[in-house]
């Protein structure tokens, strides 16, 4: 089935909030001249303290002194060492243990994408109760700091992109933005702007407190114990290839699939949409985080519940969401009109753009 047929019908679930175009873009065709470079994007949900701050920039200085955090750098090793053995296992696994583990990574990778990311950092859509017990127990198998944490690291992402209180600022290169700066001590930009950060809709959310105060036994049982122990009493599975396939294994495929948000789309791919900002198109990303590299356009408009231009064009995200809508338990998914999407693209893109 063509793509636009599938938009159109996955439109046509629930009324879509549609962001209009802003004052002075491309209306009814016409490119009228644009009065207000800093259009309504950034108005539009002034609630929320996810919006580009231009203005913070570094200091000038030497570059940040490295604290090491040892016992991350000993597990992250730990883990992935694991993690290629468990590569190793993978043809002598039973069916059942492969198809579990890729299961559990689609599961946890949702729990980041339409969980932490989109529902409760950027607050794209609202999810209705049983939608948000499912996604916190995906977040918490999924293991990358709880909700509260993550989200507050992420508004700080989008807000001081590309400075020191950026907590991957991706001008320290592939290997910090990848996974360095979670084995370092956060620079002190990041403490200092980040405390200042509006966090009150999460602190209000008793879930997501909930799911913090209990966050040690939680991700214990969700991301280690739960994965191991299915395959070993379900279906006979040995307890080694268990623990190094289903859950060493995946859940290093989910991190770094994460993190290559954060490492490969800020540096490799177009900016149709802001060449002004690093982060890019990159499709690959989008294939291993579930729809989540179509990061230029992301982080033009970060209230956008498809994080991308379209809806489910390699997005397995927006799908799973279209899919809760359509079972009533999400709603007022918003997504930016096409005309300022077009108006956007005028005004600040690379001119990578390829319309149709
Ligand atoms: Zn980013
Ligand atoms: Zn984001």
């Amino acid at each position: 089935m063509p793509a636009h047929m599938l938009q159109e019908m996955s439109g046509s679930y629930t009324t879509t909030t549609t962001i209009t175009a802003p004052p002075g873009g491309l209306q009814n065709g016409v490119q009228k001249p644009d009065p207000a470079p800093q259009y309504a994007e950034a108005d539009v949900r002034p609630e929320i303290d996810d919006t580009h701050d231009p203005s913070y920039q570094d200091e000038e200085g030497p570059p940040p002194k490295l604290e090491y955090v040892w016992r991350n750098i000993i597990l992250m090793t730990l883990l992935h060492t694991g993690a290629l053995y468990g590569i190793t296992l993978v043809p002598t696994c039973k069916f059942y243990t492969v198809l579990w583990a890729y299961l559990y990574y689609v599961v946890s990778a949702l729990g980041i994408t339409a969980g932490a990311h989109r529902l409760w950092s950027h607050r794209t859509y609202k999810a209705r109760l049983p939608l948000r017990i499912f996604l916190i127990m995906a977040n918490t198998m999924a293991f990358q700091n709880d909700v509260y944490e993550w989200a507050r690291d992420h508004r700080a992402h989008h807000k001081f992109s590309e400075t020191h209180a950026d907590p991957h600022n991706s001008r320290r290169g592939f290997f910090f933005s990848h996974v360095g700066w979670l084995l370092v001590r956060k620079h002190p930009a990041v403490k200092e702007k980040g405390g200042l950060l509006d966090m009150s809709d999460l602190k209000a959310e008793k879930l997501v407190m909930f799911q913090r105060r209990y966050y040690k036994p939680g991700l214990l049982l969700m991301c280690f114990i739960l994965p191991t122990l299915v395959p070993w009493y379900c279906w006979g599975e040995t307890f080694l290839h268990s623990l190094y396939v289903a859950t060493f294994l995946r859940y290093a495929v989910v991190l770094n699939a994460t993190w290559l948000v954060n490492s490969a789309a800020h540096l490799f791919g177009y900016r149709p949409y802001d060449k002004n900002i690093e982060s890019r198109e990159n499709i690959l990303v989008s294939l291993g985080a579930v729809g989540e590299g179509f990061h230029n356009y992301h982080h033009a408009f970060p209230y956008d519940y498809s994080a991308s231009e379209y809806r489910w064009h390699i997005n397995l995200t927006t799908f799973f969401i279209d899919c809760m809508a359509a079972l009533g338990l999400a709603y007022d998914r918003k997504k930016v009109s096409k005309a300022a999407v077009l108006a956007r693209i005028k005004r600040t893109g690379d001119g990578s753009y390829k319309s149709g």
